[in-house]
C-alpha cells in the first residue's frame, strides 16, 4: 500500500515506518519535528532510497498534505502526530486542542479532497485509553464497551478525534465512498526495536519507563512517584504497558482487515496491569541499578487503573503481544537508552 504515516519522526510513527518498509509498503512521513527527529528519517531514507520520503510540514497545513497524498498516490494513512502528554494537557489544554483537533481537521480536509475528490481508503487513528478516564471497577480490565469519559484535556482531544472521524466516515457512507476506519485505543507504550536502531526520545521526558532508566544511567538523580495513596494493592497508579513492536503489529492487522464502510475501535494492550512501583522495581533488575525514588502528589488528569481487556482485538483481528514481560519490554527501551545515551539529537 501507499501510506502516509503522520508524526512519522516520532517514537511511535518512526517504529511504524519502520514495519512498513520492511512490509514492502511505499511511506511518506510527514512531521513537524517539533518534537520528532530528523536522524530516524535520515536512517529510513538511507535504507529505503526508493520507497520511504520524509516530508517537513505541520499535519495541519492542508496545502502541503493534499500536494503529498496526490503526488505520492497514497491511500491510507495512519495519524500518529499528536502531543500526547496527560500532565502538560491540564496545563496548556487549548495547545492540546489546537493540535490534536484543529491541525488534524486541516489534515481531514487534506484527505477529503485528494484524488480528485475522490479521498483516501483507509485511515488508521492513535486514540488512547485515557478516553475511558477512571473506568468503573467492573469494566476493569476495560472492554471497548466501557463508557468513555475522560480525566484529562489529552483524553479529551482523542475522544473528540474518534467522533469527528466517525462523522466523517459516516459522511463517505452517504456519499458512496466508503472508508475503512481505524481506532485504536492505545494502553502504555513501552520499549524498542528489536534490531535497536530506534528509540524513545523525548524533550521534556515525562513518561514513566524512559524516566525511570534516565534515574538508572543517573541522568536524573532520582524519580518521584506521583501518587502513593490511590486505591490500589501498592498505593500507585496501575497501567498497561504494550510494547512499540506489538502496537504497530495492530496498526498492520487493522490496515489488512477493515473493510471499506467498516467503523472499528479496538483497545491495544497486552491485558495485565503494573503498577508505577512494580515499573520502577522492573527498572531497577534490568539496570542493575537502585536508584533514589520520592513520593510525590497526585499528577492532575492520571486516572487510578487502567489495563486493557484484549479479547476483541484477539478475536477480530487475531492480534495477540508477543512480548509480555514486563522486564523484556523494559530492557528493550534499556537497551537503546544505554546506547544512546543523548538520544538522538547528538553525537552518542
Ligand atoms: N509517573 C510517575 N512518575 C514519573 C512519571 C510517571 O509516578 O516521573 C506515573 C504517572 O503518574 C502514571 C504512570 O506513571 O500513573 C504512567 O505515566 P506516563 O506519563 O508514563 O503515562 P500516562 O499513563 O500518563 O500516559
Amino acid at each position: 500500500m501507499r501510506i502516509l504515516v503522520t508524526g512519522g519522526a516520532g517514537y511511535i510513527g518512526s517504529h511504524a515506518c519502520q514495519r512498513l518498509l520492511k512490509d514492502g509498503h511505499h511511506i511518506v512521513a510527514l512531521d513537524n519535528l517539533h518534537r520528532g527527529h530528523q536522524k530516524p528519517m535520515d536512517m529510513l531514507k538511507s535504507a529505503h532510497p526508493e520507497s520511504f520520503h520524509f516530508i517537513h510540514s505541520d499535519l495541519g497545513d492542508t496545502k502541503t498534505v493534499l500536494g503529498t497524498l496526490n503526488t505520492h498516490d497514497l491511500d491510507t494513512v495512519m495519524h500518529f502526530g499528536a502531543l500526547a502528554y496527560v500532565g502538560e494537557s491540564v496545563e496548556d489544554p487549548l495547545w492540546y486542542y489546537r493540535n490534536n483537533i484543529a491541525a488534524a481537521i486541516g489534515l481531514l480536509d487534506a484527505c477529503d479532497q485528494c484524488h480528485n475528490g475522490k479521498g483516501i481508503n483507509r485511515f488508521i487513528f492513535s486514540s488512547s485509553c485515557a478516553t475511558y478516564g477512571n473506568p468503573p471497577q467492573d469494566m476493569i480490565p476495560v472492554p471497548e464497551t466501557c463508557p468513555q469519559s475522560p480525566t484529562s484535556p489529552y483524553g479529551y482531544t482523542k475522544l473528540h478525534m474518534e467522533h469527528i472521524l466517525k462523522d466523517y466516515a459516516t459522511k463517505r457512507d452517504i456519499d458512496h465512498n466508503p472508508l475503512a476506519l481505524t481506532m485504536l485505543r492505545y494502553f502504555n507504550v513501552a520499549g524498542s526495536d528489536s534490531a535497536g536502531l530506534l528509540g524513545e526520545d523525548h524533550t521534556p521526558e515525562t513518561h514513566l519507563i524512559p524516566v525511570a532508566i534516565e534515574a538508572a544511567l543517573g541522568k536524573r538523580e532520582s524519580l518521584s512517584i506521583f501518587g502513593t495513596d490511590y486505591p490500589t494493592d501498592d498505593g500507585t497508579n496501575i497501567r498497561d504497558y504494550v510494547h512499540v513492536e506489538d502496537l504497530i503489529d495492530a496498526h498492520v492487522l487493522a490496515m489488512n482487515t477493515t473493510k471499506p464502510g467498516q467503523v472499528e475501535a479496538f483497545n491495544v494492550g497486552i491485558g495485565k496491569g503494573y503498577s508505577v512501583r512494580q515499573i520502577l522495581d522492573s527498572v531497577k533488575r534490568v539496570s542493575g541499578v537502585d536508584f533514589p525514588v520520592h513520593d510525590a502528589p497526585r499528577r492532575a488528569g492520571d486516572a487510578i487503573a487502567l489495563y486493557n481487556n484484549p479479547e476483541r482485538i484477539k478475536s477480530t483481528l487475531g492480534w495477540d503481544a508477543q512480548i509480555t514481560d514486563i522486564d523484556e519490554i523494559v530492557s528493550t527501551a534499556f537497551n537503546w537508552m544505554k546506547a544512546n545515551p543523548n538520544g538522538y539529537s547528538k553525537e552518542s
